[in-house]
């Protein structure tokens, strides 16, 4: 245990639609009860990925007291979860992260992802 940074839910905010679940590279967040948590804190690595993907608000990051995060746990953890794997897929050509980067953004609210292809685009107009 020491003091570092990792994920925080709101759970009156969550809504449980699950977004926020294959954003986690870690594979830390499961939605239970209609409720995202945490399943196992030394999975978090407090990075924050997930915070733009939830429309919701309901995540952040804070410091506190926490189990250190553990690569080997993770390793173990995505190898048990492997058949769960969704690949993000780009808002604006429906090219998916097994073809080209992706990369969370907001529009009008939403949570979108855009990949690298499109994304010059987007900037320059
Ligand atoms: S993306 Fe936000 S609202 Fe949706 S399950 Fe995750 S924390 Fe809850
Ligand atoms: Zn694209």
């Amino acid at each position: 245990m020491a003091k570092r940074q990792i994920v925080k839910i709101d759970e009156e905010k969550c809504n449980g639609c699950g977004l926020c679940v294959s954003p986690c590279a870690e594979g830390a967040i499961v939605v239970e009860n209609g409720k995202a948590r945490v399943i196992r804190e030394e999975l978090c690595d407090g990075a924050g990925f997930c915070i733009g993907a939830c429309p919701q608000g309901a995540l952040s990051v804070e410091t506190r007291e926490a189990p250190d995060f553990d690569e080997k746990a993770v390793e173990k953890h995505l190898a048990q979860t492997a058949g769960e794997y969704i690949p993000q897929i780009c808002f604006n050509c429906g090219r998916n992260e097994d073809e080209v980067p992706v990369l969370p953004c907001r529009k009008k609210g939403k949570s979108i992802w855009v990949c690298t292809k499109c994304l010059p685009a987007l900037i320059h107009g």
